[in-house]
């Protein structure tokens, strides 16, 4: 749960400036030059993992050749007036996430995805246990340009860092603040408020259930384990949160159902955010309790989740300077809209 400060402007939706345009669909399922397409393996380093092992892949992970962190910083106690640095080491990784080039999330099969978050809990918890100067692990995605991403093979990444990084502490600190004053899990006092909405219909005369309206104003999908939200005063305007239904800090214990369970609405919201937006431009990223025996004690009070972001407009230097974001769309109407949007077919 980010604790930056929303301004939910909607006069603001008004002035003459046009979002970031959607991704042009990509339909290529093969693509020569791409150095993450099938026959192209030679074009990456050796991979770190391949699934399934023989046969044509599925996934593949590699070492990224380009990597923002590495084994490069011997010294890591270099400090030079105010200019301290902290250790550079860590590791940083690419999961190519399909095998088809210009394939779409909510595109993919619902095996696939339940097996790429099996795959991120996997590497996670090997990283974890790899080297204990690594404080966080981190998996992300960026999808289009204004998202950050430099391929259009789809692709995600992992990061293993000397640190955890600001706002996880933050969130940690927040979650451990709102637990000590009430007891409870801040997310999942966010589910029940979000669930007080739920209606159940009975038809009078058999008793039968005739219509379960599972949403409440923010909720955009529920399914047996999880939730998908659009948070109250989001950063960005179609900002979606998915958290596991019951309190569970740390990505690594979700077991193999869970993850079955998570693909299927993952791929529903994402379908969702595609019906409504065109080819959106994202990040999502995985949030879980950071390990290490000084974080034991904030289990009860944080829980994991998904925060995807999609990009339609740019931070400008209002955001950066103030720290404030600015949010154009009303939470309730966007939440509506995504939740009323038809997915035929999907
Ligand atoms: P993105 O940051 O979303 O653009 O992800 C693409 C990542 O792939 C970047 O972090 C690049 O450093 C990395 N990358 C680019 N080309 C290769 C390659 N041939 N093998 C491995 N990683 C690569
Ligand atoms: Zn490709
Ligand atoms: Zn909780």
């Amino acid at each position: 749960m980010p604790s930056e400060s929303v301004l939910v402007a909607t006069a603001r939706s008004l002035r003459p400036k046009t979002e970031e345009p959607p991704v042009p669909y990509d339909t290529r399922q093969h693509v020569n030059a791409c150095p993450f397409c099938r026959g192209n393996e030679g074009k990456t380093p050796p991979p770190i993992a391949v699934i399934p092992e023989k046969g044509d892949w599925a996934l593949r992970i590699i070492e990224n050749l380009y990597p923002v962190l590495g084994n490069d910083r011997d010294d890591p106690n270099f400090a030079f007036g105010l200019q301290q640095t902290i250790e550079g080491y860590g590791r940083h990784e690419v999961v190519i996430d399909h095998s088809s080039h210009g394939i779409r999330i909510h595109e993919m099969s619902q095996e696939h995805l339940a097996l790429l978050f099996s795959i991120y809990r996997s590497r996670m918890e090997q990283l974890y246990h790899s080297d204990n100067r690594l404080k966080y692990v981190l998996v992300f995605k960026n999808f289009g340009p204004a998202a950050g991403a430099s391929i259009a093979h789809t692709h995600s990444q992992i990061i293993a860092m000397p640190v955890v990084p600001d706002n996880v502490q933050a969130e940690v600190r927040n979650t451990a603040a709102y637990y000590q004053a009430s007891h409870q899990c801040i997310f999942c006092s966010l589910i029940d408020e979000a669930l007080t909405f739920e209606v159940t219909i009975y038809d009078r005369g058999s008793g039968e259930i005739r219509r379960k309206i599972n949403v409440g104003q923010f909720v955009i999908e529920r399914s047996e384990k999880f939730i998908a939200i659009k948070p109250f005063a989001s950063r960005y305007a179609w900002e979606v949160h998915i958290l596991p239904l019951l309190h569970q800090a740390d990505f690594l214990a979700a077991g193999t159902d869970d993850f079955v369970d998570l693909a299927a609405i993952f791929k529903r919201t994402m379908a969702r955010l595609n019906a409504v937006l065109g080819g959106v431009q994202y990040n999502f990223f995985i949030h879980s309790i950071p390990h290490g025996a000084e974080y034991e004690d904030n289990a009860p009070a944080f829980h994991w989740h998904i925060e995807i972001c999609p990009r339609t407009t740019i931070p400008s230097g209002f955001e950066l300077g103030s720290g404030l974001f600015v949010n154009t769309i009303c939470p309730e109407d966007a939440a509506g809209r995504l939740r009323n949007v038809s997915l035929d077919g999907t």
